[in-house]
């Protein structure tokens, strides 16, 4: 019985996906669901990454939290539009929350969407936001084996960034471990070493960014 609640509300949350991927299609607006950890860094790498992005590319972010609005705060002092959802305890973002969040946003000229889920490496992988695609953000500090742990999760990344790449001699992480891990889950998935902190790697990250808008080479 509890299994088909489930599958009802995941197709129910299916069928909104479908009218927001259609309606940022049609505005153009690439959009990354951004997933990952507490803690991984997934704020502080939008915070460093956004005012690196080239002027033609506009940005707007959704801040998904469980109860404050301190990261919606971070972002809007990047000076692009946010808007916030509190979950109310809910641990993932699911596709009705995301579209009242669109409505709080003046997507003209926009081009790119982050929408920055709950921090889980469980559940907000079963959720399409109608995005465009994923990026998970998995630090150093939480180890090695994060993706064969949480297949489900990396399984369904377009990009993984390994952050805090700054404390990775004060740590056991393994790199060579960790991308066994990916290429067994998920072959395709971009891998790019980050520090939000001091910048490492984010060059590399713009341009990821910028090939994946509609239209690049
Ligand atoms: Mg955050
Ligand atoms: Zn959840």
């Amino acid at each position: 019985m509890k299994v088909n609640v489930m599958a009802d509300i995941l197709k129910a949350n299916d069928l909104l996906a479908k009218d927001i991927e259609k309606l940022l299609r049609d505005k153009r607006i690439v959009s990354w669901n951004l997933m990952g950890s507490p803690g991984s860094g997934k704020t502080a790498v939008l915070e460093k990454a956004i005012p690196m992005l080239p002027e033609g590319m506009r940005v707007a972010v959704i801040e998904g939290d469980l109860a404050t609005s301190n990261d919606a705060e971070r972002i809007a002092k990047t000076g692009v539009q946010s808007a916030q959802i509190n979950t109310n305890g809910a641990c993932h973002l699911d596709a009705a929350m995301v579209r009242s969040a669109l409505e709080m946003i003046d997507l003209d000229g926009i081009s790119i969407l982050f929408i920055e889920n709950v921090g889980n490496l469980v559940c907000p992988a079963g959720f399409s936001l109608g995005e465009t695609g994923r990026i998970i953000v998995s630090s150093v500090t939480e180890g090695h084996d994060k993706p064969e742990k949480y297949p489900s999760m990396f399984s369904t990344a377009d990009l993984v960034l390994v952050n805090k790449m700054d404390l990775v001699s004060s740590t056991d992480f393994r790199m060579d471990y960790f991308m066994k891990g990916i290429k067994r889950i998920k072959p395709k998935a971009d891998v790019i070493p980050v520090s939000a902190r001091d910048g490492s790697g984010f060059e590399e990250l713009i341009s990821w960014i910028a090939d994946h808008i509609p239209g690049s080479p």
